[in-house]
């Protein structure tokens, strides 16, 4: 013990778990799990293994760990209430069956291709798919024994579940109009796929502190401030049209809107550059604590001036273009409607609720886009899809088609306006019900707010998430529900929901405001939305917005 007069020495800080700065020991189980076999291996594994053991020989560190790495996730036990989700072992809320994600970069895939995602749906799924909000495919009820033949399936048409989930670069959000928009700065596509093609696999990146999202979009459509990475279109008054890069955003726990390094990346530049944000992830991310490993800990600790010098002097090697910041739309972008393309022909977005859909309705989609003209659709990050290049006079046809298949291209503000994560039907981390409750929130206020729809001008946004993660991203929605058990006026203890009220993106970027004492139960969550709504077409300025009222 020092004495009062002996000056202390100063304590050594505790390292983070970065590699770079050679912290590699000791590891929490699950760098150990990634140290001890690259989780890419796990494909092997499933197609030469388990696919014949079925679910009862598969390696627990497969099963919870690697497995992420091709979309796969166990499900949740059917009949485990959200109550006791915190008291039970993994293993107790673990299904036979597996949530399978379908990485779908950019949200565009040909007809061809939904038609076979669909069908993989109908054959091995129980025809269950849903639209997430990053563009992919989620699948249920999926066997290990089925694996094998949906790759095959799904490989066949060029799409794949490579690190669809775990600590590795997921699917790249981009523009689901990209390159027919009229309002766009430039086209992401090319780099989307050069980053596709030469990193998505590569060894070198699958072992990442935690996961690692990205958004490539040529305008402010993809919820670009909350990515750990994004490229966001921008037109440089000197060298043209190219990109402004953000990093280090994210939500969950602890929500950060990334920042700007106020650097231009032209096109053909952002693979390298996206290479080299990643590596500063994977080599100087806190590993140590997982709770802290996401990239937004490590920008935060740094600001953007030392990550862009980092980024710079030790992984590019060269300084980067200073650039201008992005325009703002007025209104988020979410795609719905109809809408000229840049060649004459109409782009038709279309909402079904909180991203449900089915493989029977996604063949029947392919088919209706096919009739009209159309082999290309897009999914939105707004859980909506987008059938590209209709000719105008097909355009009304293919709305009636849709609407009847439950896809709405005139939604009311609710349908249009709400998300919802996988909730408590599937997912095991769950502690209540989200996309049925979706489903009745919507009907519900339609009717009973049928007499002021018509002054609703934009979306007020529902995010609806079944736990205090953010797969629904409610810390950036105007209305933002966080599931959790809540007490009822007559002192039971019954699902409901946080409330955040206030966020937003685009020039409302910011996160809802977690009102003290602003909780719901899930029965009375219609009359509390319809309060809010009536309170604030009642009390708001002529073209306030939402979150500027609250
Ligand atoms: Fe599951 Fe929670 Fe994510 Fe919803 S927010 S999908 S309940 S982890």
């Amino acid at each position: 013990m020092s004495s009062p007069t002996t000056p202390r020495k100063p304590r050594a800080r505790r390292g983070e778990g970065q590699w770079a700065l050679g912290y590699r020991e000791p590891l929490n189980p699950n760098e150990r799990s990634k140290k001890d076999d690259n989780p890419l291996n796990v494909r092997d594994r499933i197609e030469n293994i388990y696919a014949h053991t079925g679910f009862a020989g598969i390696d627990p560190a497969d099963l919870r760990g690697r497995f992420r790495w091709y979309g796969l996730y166990t499900q949740r036990k059917p009949g485990i209430d959200g109550g006791r989700t915190a008291t039970l072992e993994p293993e107790e809320l673990d299904d036979e069956y597996f949530m399978l994600r379908v990485r779908i970069d950019g949200g565009a895939v040909t007809t061809e291709q939904l038609a076979v995602i669909g069908e993989v749906s109908q054959t091995y799924a129980r025809d269950t798919a849903d639209i997430t909000d990053r563009q992919n495919i989620q699948y249920h009820w999926i066997r290990v024994e089925d694996m094998p033949a949906v790759w095959a399936k799904l490989e066949g048409v060029g799409l794949t579940t490579m690190e669809a989930c775990g600590d590795s670069p997921r699917v790249i959000l981009g523009s689901p109009v990209a390159g027919i928009a009229e309002d766009e700065v430039l086209d992401g596509t090319p780099a989307i796929d050069e980053i596709r093609r030469r990193y998505i696999g590569d060894p070198a990146f699958a072992n990442l502190p935690r996961k690692f999202k990205t958004a490539v979009s040529g305008q402010p459509d993809v919820a670009h401030e909350v990515h750990d990475v994004a490229f966001v279109g921008v037109r440089h008054p000197e060298h043209g049209a190219g990109f402004d890069l953000w990093v280090g955003g994210g939500l969950s726990t602890n929500p950060m809107i990334g920042v700007r390094l106020g650097a231009w990346v032209p096109l053909d530049e952002v693979a390298e550059v996206w290479a080299g944000v990643i590596s500063v992830f994977r080599d100087y991310g806190y590993r140590r604590l997982r709770n802290r490993a996401r990239l937004k800990y490590l920008v935060k600790d740094w600001g953007a001036e030392k990550f862009r010098e980092v980024l710079e002097r030790e992984y590019l090697g060269r300084e980067l273009l200073d650039g201008p910041g992005p325009e703002v739309p007025a209104e988020p972008l979410d795609h719905v409607g109809t809408h000229r393309q840049i060649d004459g022909r109409y782009y038709v977005g279309a909402a079904p609720i909180a991203g449900r859909v089915s493989g029977s309705t996604l063949v029947a989609v392919a088919k209706a886009a096919e009739r009209v003209g159309s082999n290309r659709v897009r999914f939105t990050p707004q859980q909506k899809l987008v059938v590209l290049d209709v000719p105008e006079n097909e355009v009304s046809t293919l709305g009636a088609e849709l609407a009847r298949l439950g896809l709405r291209t005139d939604p009311s503000p609710w349908r249009r306006g709400v998300m919802a994560c996988t909730g408590l039907e599937f997912c095991k981390l769950a502690i209540v019900e989200t996309k049925a409750r979706a489903v009745d929130l919507v009907s519900t206020l339609e009717r009973r707010l049928a007499d002021i729809t018509g002054e609703v001008s934009a979306p007020i946004t529902v995010h609806i998430n079944g736990c205090p993660n953010s797969c629904a991203r409610i810390q950036t929605a105007d209305i933002g529900l966080k599931g959790q058990i809540v007490t009822d006026a007559d002192g039971n203890q019954v699902e409901g929901f946080q409330v955040h009220l206030g966020g937003g993106l685009g020039l409302d970027a910011g996160f809802g405001r977690k009102l003290r004492g602003h909780k719901v139960t899930a029965d009375g969550l219609a009359g509390y939305v319809e309060r809010v709504v009536r309170n604030f077409v009642a009390g708001r300025k002529p073209d306030e917005r939402f979150a500027r009222w609250v």
